[in-house]
């Protein structure tokens, strides 16, 4: 007997590889971590500490399924990003403890209306309706830490159809997995079951109804979606 007044929603999960599901308690994302994508958003990547937003744990959407074109938007744009999966909690973690804390990675996508954010950020209006929206993370299955390890470096590549548009390597974020979790967690307890999008490289662009989306992360694996 629940005293829910209305009906419980299902957990939002995220697949993982060899077995089982990784429950999705909260989405964090690392803006501008890539000092080309920083230059190609306007920004100067040197003076900048990581900042971070959030979208919420029901915009995941698994790969393989078809991303729903969103509403209120003439420039959907794609950022392709590695994702950590949060399996140990803590607070005020160090750098160097920091790796305890992860269960494993993904490979997702970190959809924006673009136009909207453009507009959020002329007004210093919140970015969360060009971020948060329904099925806003396409992402692939989780890869334990303790199959993969921890992927410091390897090839982070998104394709639309057969064209390359993002190339780059993890190894060029600017602030790294352990200072992420390091400056993250110093503003909120991190518990298991979040996520954490670490940021996009340059090339990020638009797409539209009918484009196949297909990113990869050498080492940990794949996400693809199609934009419905
Ligand atoms: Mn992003």
């Amino acid at each position: 007997m629940s005293d829910f007044v209305v009906s419980p929603f299902p957990t939002p999960f995220v697949p993982v590889g060899g077995g089982g599901r990784f429950p999705v308690r909260r989405i964090f994302c690392v803006g501008r971590n890539y000092a080309d994508h920083a230059r190609e958003m306007g920004s100067d990547p040197e003076r900048e500490p990581p900042f971070f937003f959030t979208k919420p744990a029901d915009a995941v959407l698994i790969s393989g399924a078809a991303m729903p074109y969103p509403s209120q938007t003439a420039n959907l744009h794609f950022e392709l990003e590695l994702v950590l999966a949060i399996g140990t909690a803590g607070s005020a973690i160090s750098a160097g403890n920091a790796l305890d804390h992860i269960f494993g990675y993904a490979v997702g996508l970190d959809m924006t209306r673009r136009d909207l954010q453009d507009a959020a950020k002329k007004t210093g209006r919140p970015w969360d309706m060009a971020k948060g929206f329904d099925a806003s993370v396409p992402i692939g299955e989780i890869a334990p830490a303790s199959r993969i390890g921890h992927p410091a470096s390897g090839l982070i590549e998104l394709r639309v159809g057969e064209a390359v548009r993002q190339s780059s390597d993890l190894s060029m974020m600017i602030w790294s997995v352990p200072e992420i979790i390091a400056h993250l967690s110093a503003l909120v307890r991190l518990e298991p079951g979040d996520l954490v999008m670490t940021g996009t490289p340059g090339g990020v662009g638009a797409v539209t109804p009918g484009d196949r989306l297909s990113g990869r992360i050498e080492g940990v694996g794949s996400v693809e979606t199609t934009i419905a």
